[in-house]
């Protein structure tokens, strides 16, 4: 795969990650792509880890830049 393709695959990714970031934290219910289960915010972490969003068996999982 050639670089510039590579990174407007991720580009695409990270986009589609903060608009189901917006729509969670709207209180919408947003299903996983893989096994549709609700995804959920995660943002009582302890401190020094960061908050995420994930689905019930863990193959979505969204790291926050903003804890
Ligand atoms: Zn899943």
């Amino acid at each position: 795969m050639d670089l510039a393709k590579f990174n407007k695959l991720r580009a695409r990714s990270f986009n589609d990650q903060k608009s189901l970031l917006k729509k969670i934290a709207k209180g919408q219910t947003v299903l996983c792509s893989k096994c549709n289960q609700a995804i959920a915010l995660n943002v009582a972490v302890k401190e020094g880890e960061k908050a995420y969003a994930k689905c019930q068996k863990g193959c979505t999982y969204i790291e926050l830049d903003v804890a």
